[in-house]
């Protein structure tokens, strides 16, 4: 079965945890502040802080942001769950801004025109989190001079876009956000197996976000060297030493694993027949990483039929995403009619893109697609 997305793992990657394991140490060794450290500079962000997931440092973002119950976080309807739930953990609620319908990327107009209105009626968001969907930069610049004009924070949901750029500079450097936010799931462009990273260029955030992802404890070295005080309630939400190793041999290879991808890409670009098929719109501004590589049918039953007739060929395609909005704990939560979204859901379908995907596999895609 050809997945629509998986990870990448060498000899290289293989012996770098092993080395780990053979150490002594497991976790909260010296490991995890290395990977820290590559990946700011691999960003050009000032402060990396690592934790067991994305999930965990969009959560601890939000917290240090000041999120708290009666807030409202605005984000994308188009994403994984994480990104609103992270809002609901802080006891704030959660509102969606559209999406273009050829991107898939929260719309700057709609987010414009939301913004008037919940001006008028006082029920502006503190934060909001858009989301580099399949590893195309959100238009920063435009998001990050609205965000400022209403009093607004930023986290980027970077999840699927390490090593993508935006105006010459690398997601991550938090040039137009307060908090930029990296899974290393599997399917995401470098994997830790499970991993996180909040990346920010604001000290004060990144000790918040550093002191609640252990237990809000920090050192007090003022009353003894031993002294490590809980200031306030955190959670265990560390990356250990082991998955740090598998992070840092990964990131090594970054590079390599972007231009695969984007060979994968180009070639569906120049075979992909686009009179008859449409892939999603690249904006100007950036590059993306391609974590996915999305196709528009013309309608949902047509998505059905090539997702069935990929199945019937051991390739397994994938709908990113259900909106947030209609998955059943969210029970239509939303204030507004979301037609880019829904557009966008009809139509999407994501077929494989991958580090290791062969010449053979993009052959019998390619023929799949253009006989359809
Ligand atoms: C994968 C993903 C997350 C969550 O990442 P985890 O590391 O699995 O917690 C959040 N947002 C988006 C957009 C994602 O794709």
């Amino acid at each position: 079965m050809i997945p629509y997305g998986k990870q990448s793992i060498s000899q290289l990657d293989i012996d770098s945890v092993v080395e780990v394991m053979r150490s002594g140490l497991l976790t909260q060794g010296a490991v995890v502040p290395e990977f820290e450290s590559r990946i700011s500079n691999y960003c050009a962000s000032l402060y990396a802080v690592s934790t067991n997931n994305a999930t965990s440092a969009l959560h601890l973002a939000c917290l240090a942001l000041g999120v708290a119950p009666g807030d409202i976080v605005w984000t994308s309807p188009i994403t994984f769950v994480a990104s609103a739930n992270c809002a609901k953990y802080c006891g704030a609620s959660i509102d969606f801004v559209d999406v273009e319908p050829n991107t898939g990327l929260m719309s700057v107009a709609s987010l414009e025109e939301k913004l008037l209105l919940a001006a008028k009626r006082g029920s502006l968001p503190k934060v909001i989190i858009p989301v580099h969907y399949s590893g195309q930069s959100c238009d920063m610049v435009k998001i990050s001079l609205l965000a400022t004009k209403y009093g607004i924070k930023v986290i980027e949901d970077a999840s699927h876009a390490l090593g993508a750029t935006y105006l010459g500079s690398k997601i991550g450097s938090c040039k137009y956000s307060d908090v930029c936010i990296f899974s290393f799931h599997p399917v995401k462009m470098i994997t830790t197996a499970e991993g996180g990273m909040a990346l920010t260029n604001n000290e004060v955030i990144a000790k918040i976000i550093r002191k609640l992802k252990n237990h809000g404890i920090v050192q007090n070295s003022a009353i003894a060297p031993w002294y490590y005080e809980q200031q306030e309630l955190g959670f265990n939400y560390r990356m250990p030493d082991l998955l740090a190793a598998l992070g840092i041999s990964q990131l090594q290879q970054l590079d390599t694993f972007l231009i695969k991808r984007r060979q994968a890409a180009d070639y569906y670009y120049k075979n992909i027949d686009s009179e008859k098929l449409e892939t999603i719109y690249q904006h100007e501004y950036g590059e993306s990483s391609y974590h996915l590589f999305p196709i528009l049918l013309k309608n949902s039953q047509l998505r059905l039929e090539l997702y069935d007739l990929f199945l019937a060929h051991g390739i397994k395609c994938q709908v990113h995403y259900i909106p947030v909005y209609k998955q059943p704990h969210y029970n239509q939560a939303g204030s507004d009619h979301y037609s880019g979204s829904e557009s966008f859901y009809q139509r999407e379908l994501s077929i494989p893109i991958f580090v290791d995907i062969t010449a053979e596999n993009l052959k019998t895609i390619i023929k799949l697609l253009n006989s359809f």
